[in-house]
């Protein structure tokens, strides 16, 4: 069975530093994830790419989601993912479908993402 494979690396801020400015890597690995019960409410954040170099815009997504997946040990968990780990999970995920952010805008703003991305690789 292919194995569908997401590595998410929120890069916490250390809560034992007070400045905040220390970061704690914290790379968690889902494997085989699937999605369910996504609440009703949505939230909004601003979101980009590796995929869409330097085009940043906002996505709504549901605010959380229950997540099911295996560890490295075929172990299997489930939690609630709320919060940044909820938007950022649902976007990678995506990319496991072939769907990028863009693709979640309305039609305008896509092309509006894409012409200034095609400006950027003229340039470069
Ligand atoms: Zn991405």
């Amino acid at each position: 069975m292919p194995k569908r494979i997401l590595v998410i690396d929120l890069q916490e801020p250390d809560p034992e530093d007070e400045e905040g400015k220390k970061v704690i890597r914290a790379p968690r690995v889902f494997i085989n994830p699937v999605f369910s019960d996504e609440s009703e409410e949505h939230s909004v954040y601003q979101e980009g790419c590796l995929s869409v170099p330097e085009q940043y815009a906002d996505v709504t997504r549901p605010a959380e989601v229950t997540v099911d997946w295996q560890d490295e040990d075929g172990k299997h968990h489930q939690e609630r993912m709320t919060g940044l780990m909820a938007t950022c999970i649902q976007h990678e995920h995506d990319h496991l479908e072939g769907i990028l952010f863009i693709d979640h805008l309305s039609r305008l703003k896509r092309e509006m993402v894409l012409k200034k991305l095609a400006k950027l690789r003229k340039a470069a």
